[in-house]
């Protein structure tokens, strides 16, 4: 998430370059802090069995704490912001999907790689790749909210 000059957050879109430069540093996507311990990815199932992301990796908590805080993801019926609401400079991969999943796939990984590849109306913008999954974790919508999947 991006910070607002108002000092709000900016969960619409997250800052590519700021975000690959966080990932090669192996620092996480949301709070900029290390990552020493596994790296989390959050995604679709698509995502997850492609193993390609256009969000940064972050730590598990911080993973979590998205989940349950940014609108996006916490409520099946939000909307992210599309047209002149998504701020400049923010791009999705090419083929991509801006769909919300019906189910949330959290990824923990050890390790991963960064890439380019061409966005939606040119140029490129950042992917990221985790390395051999440590474990997943599946979040699906019960009545609207955010739930985990425990039973696998
Ligand atoms: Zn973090």
């Amino acid at each position: 998430m991006n910070e607002r000059p108002d000092g709000t957050a900016d969960y619409v879109s997250i800052d590519g370059p700021t975000a690959l430069f966080l990932a090669i540093k192996g620092r996480c996507g949301l709070c900029a802090e290390p990552i020493v311990d596994v790296a989390a990815f959050l995604g679709g199932p698509g995502a997850a069995e492609a193993g390609a992301y256009s969000d940064p990796p972050m730590h598990e908590g911080c993973a979590e704490a998205a989940l349950k805080l940014c609108p996006h993801m916490a409520r099946q019926h939000a909307r992210r912001a599309t047209g002149s609401r998504v701020p400049e400079g923010s791009a999705v991969p090419e083929g991509f999907s801006e769909a919300k999943p019906e189910e949330w796939v959290m990824v923990l990984a050890a390790g991963y790689g960064t890439g380019l590849m061409p966005a939606e109306g040119g140029g490129t913008v950042p992917i990221f790749l985790p390395g051999s999954y440590e474990g997943v974790r599946r979040f699906v919508y019960e009545d609207g909210v955010l739930i985990e999947k425990t039973d696998s």
